[in-house]
């Protein structure tokens, strides 16, 4: 049995900084938000340890700590904070449609998205169980790069993305090793060669991780294998980097808003308007160049600001 339509003012899909600043925002706006958290309440930072470089927390603090104070946050203000899956959405006509596992239909003036991107992962079991542990294993240097200063450390991939956090750690370790695939680097010749030339960072290539090695609580080293030769080294490092690129969750919106080639919605630059009026983007759903939490946050305010004047100038 289908249940009756719900209508929203305010829709915020995800619950990562971007979703609960821009739910604190329109709360206070008084447009009664609802939030629906998605997959992984609190977003990527959950699988942070410590945040260090969020302002305001002088002595730092875990992710899922923040995220549960920028929860309750949200909540002081009346923001309905609810468990549920965004499965589809219709954003055909001026009422925007959404439904909610499959099944609750939500009639929106307003939709916010903060639905984020995912970091990718090798799929390791050793990889993965360090990574739940925060033993060691990271998808953002800038993040995490900080607790293996004077360390060495082994990160993978060979684009942009993995070059720029090479030469980040190389500032902050003692040694940087990069694991390279092919025999050549995806990233630009600038980039690539910035690491090239970086002393502390050693470039394997032809060379895939087999297994991350520790002691069951953290990184130890780094077992990988020579595609070309077969040749298995190991590595000694206390952090392993995955820098093989990102995953905006953005598939459920691709039939209706205007996404680049890796999938990130394309805003109006300096805002955060997307093509479709009344719908809103926030966060790493649409930023492949920042991805921080307070960037994230930066523009979920933005998109409840936009949200709540396109509000006002609907209501004249
Ligand atoms: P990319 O998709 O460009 O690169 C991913 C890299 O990871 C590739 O080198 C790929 O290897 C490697 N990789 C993928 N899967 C595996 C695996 N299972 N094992 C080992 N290696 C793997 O992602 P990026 O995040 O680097 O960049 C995304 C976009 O953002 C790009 O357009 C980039 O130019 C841009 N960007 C720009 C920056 C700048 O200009 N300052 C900074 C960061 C990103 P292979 O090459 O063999 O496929």
């Amino acid at each position: 049995m289908s249940e009756s339509i719900e209508k929203v003012k305010c829709l915020i899909i995800g619950s990562g900084p971007a979703g609960y600043t821009a739910a604190i925002y329109a709360a206070r706006a008084n447009m009664h938000p609802v939030l629906y958290q998605g997959s992984q309440p609190g977003g990527q930072l959950t699988t942070t340890n410590d945040v260090e470089n969020f302002p305001g927390y002088p002595d730092g603090i875990t992710g899922p700590a923040m995220m549960l104070e920028l929860q309750a946050q949200a909540q002081r203000f009346g923001t309905d904070v609810r468990d549920g899956w965004i499965t589809k959405v219709d954003f055909s006509s001026d009422v925007h449609k959404v439904w909610v596992n499959d099944s609750k239909e939500i009639h929106c003036d307003t939709v916010i998205i903060s639905t984020g991107a995912s970091a990718k992962y090798l799929g390791l079991d050793s990889e993965q169980h360090y990574l739940k542990m925060g033993g060691g294993v990271s998808a953002c240097a800038v993040c995490d790069g900080f607790f293996y200063k004077n360390q060495e450390v082994v990160i993978v991939g060979a684009g942009d993305s993995a070059c720029e956090e090479a030469h980040y750690l190389s500032k902050l370790c003692s040694k940087v090793t990069m694991l390279v695939r092919r025999d050549v680097f995806r990233a630009s010749k600038i980039m690539a060669n910035r690491v090239k030339n970086t002393p502390n960072i050693e470039i394997l290539y032809n060379t895939e991780t087999e297994e991350v090695l520790g002691d069951g609580q953290v990184v130890t080293g780094v077992r990988a294998k020579n595609n070309a030769t077969n040749a298995v080294v190991e590595i000694p490092a206390t952090g392993f980097f995955v820098a093989i690129g990102h995953k905006p969750n953005t598939d459920i919106f691709k039939d209706y808003l205007n996404l680049d080639e890796t999938g990130y919605i394309i805003n109006n630059p300096g805002t955060s308007k997307t093509n479709i009026d009344g719908v809103f983007v926030s966060g790493d759903a649409a930023d492949h160049v920042y991805r921080q939490a307070i960037t994230a946050a930066g523009t979920g305010c933005m998109a409840a600001l936009d949200a709540e004047r396109y509000l006002a100038s609907k209501e004249g």
